[in-house]
């Protein structure tokens, strides 16, 4: 089975510590969809076949654009889910959106009824209205909860929030009120992300012109510590470094990035895998339409090695509750490949960053905060 991510690249405005490919104008909203559904036509067979299990349309914002729209967008790529005449045979199981909590009016949900959506990732980041104009971001915190109101009110449960901790606030405790919202809405899924400062960003600029404080690493420790805490204490389970659900409610489409499933991306800078090669398509939008048009090859690929499996391996499922799995290694890189992982991962559970159970390796709570530190350890070069 196999993931669809389709990448929509604009937003309302930028946020200030964005780095993701989007834009702010709207200019090529109107061929963008079109182009997309030429981009479907001719990379359909990247998945050989494999039948289509998620759908999952990020960002940008995708809810810039109708739901009626994108539904069209789907019933390209796959058979309707569920028990319906055009469903036969279809595996569609977990079709996601990401929203933006300013576009979720009552008219945008009753359109969303309509169409096959069946998981929602609101982009609320904190229900501090200070925090959000720090972030510059669109919405209120009040725009966040009637979202999330609405959505119940529609009948919807499987709902995401997304949550970004270490802003420098000027209101201490800020992040605690977050979580306790969070929890007060009873949402089966949290996302939470460290502030980071991505070099060009205006984030940077205001902090290298200090027109801001600098983002503070114990800071943001601390508040991970709580979020671990405090998301455990309320029955979420962290099913992956950031990612937070109660039992049953992980995010199907992520989660199979985690673990080697095949996906194909669709639309600028969206990135595609199929288990043997990896392709990425242009940042930029102009160019994306332009070579459509023409019928030109818009991405780039490479073949992945043995060394790139093995290492893609070890960071991405380091950072699960599933863990990294010894025989797993020795069935797809050999003995050699797991000795040198042993060896080098040994020491780490004296450190307490590592945890060993019936062949499987995870990160400790303590091992968490070195995650990409530890999978960096763990790398292997060899020759191919
Ligand atoms: S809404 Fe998301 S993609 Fe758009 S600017 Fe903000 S962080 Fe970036």
């Amino acid at each position: 089975m196999a993931g669809i991510y389709i990448h929509i690249p604009f937003c309302r405005r930028k946020c200030h510590y964005c780095n993701f490919f989007s834009l702010a104008s709207g200019k090529l909203k109107e061929p963008f969809l079109p182009t997309l559904k030429k981009e479907i036509a001719l990379t359909r067979e990247y998945l050989a076949g494999e039948p289509v299990n998620t759908i999952y349309f990020g960002g940008g914002t995708p809810s810039l654009y109708r739901p009626g729209e994108l539904q069209e967008v789907m019933e390209l790529l796959t058979p309707a889910p569920g028990p319906s005449p055009r469903g036969e045979g279809s595996v569609l199981s977990e079709v996601t959106i990401e929203l933006n909590p300013d576009d979720v009016t009552e008219e945008f949900v009753a359109e969303l009824k309509q169409t096959w959506f069946n998981r929602f990732s609101l982009g609320v980041q904190s229900f501090s209205d200070e925090d959000l104009i720090y972030l510059n971001r669109s919405h209120t915190a009040g725009q966040a909860l009637r979202a999330v109101k609405l959505l119940h009110e529609a009948g919807y449960e499987n709902i995401s929030i997304d949550l970004i901790y270490g802003i420098p606030s000027v209101a201490p405790g800020i992040w605690q009120q977050n979580l306790e919202t969070a929890f007060s809405l009873d949402v089966p899924h949290i996302s939470a992300y460290a502030l980071t400062v991505e070099p060009g960003t205006p984030l940077a600029w205001m902090i290298g012109k200090q027109k801001s404080p600098p983002v503070c690493d114990e800071l943001q420790a601390d508040q991970f510590r709580m979020l671990v805490e405090k998301t455990r204490e309320h029955g979420y389970l962290q099913y992956e470094i950031s990612n937070f659900c109660k039992p049953g409610h992980h995010a199907i489409h992520n989660t199979s990035y985690w673990n080697g499933i095949s996906y194909l991306g669709l639309g600028p800078s969206a990135h595609s895998y199929n288990g043997t090669s990896r392709r990425w398509n242009v940042s930029n939008l102009s160019k994306y339409i332009g070579c459509l048009n023409n019928s030109e090859c818009i991405y780039e690929e490479e073949q992945l090695t043995s060394t790139q499996k093995y290492n893609e391996y070890v960071m991405t499922s380091l950072r699960t509750m599933w863990g990294c799995d010894g025989k797993k290694i020795i069935l797809d890189f050999g003995f050699t490949i797991y000795d040198f992982f042993r060896k080098n991962a040994l020491p780490m559970i004296g450190k307490g960053w590592l945890t060993e159970i019936s062949g499987v390796w995870f990160l400790t709570d303590e091992g968490k905060f070195f995650a990409d530190g530890i999978a960096a350890e763990l790398f292997y070069t060899m020759k191919e």
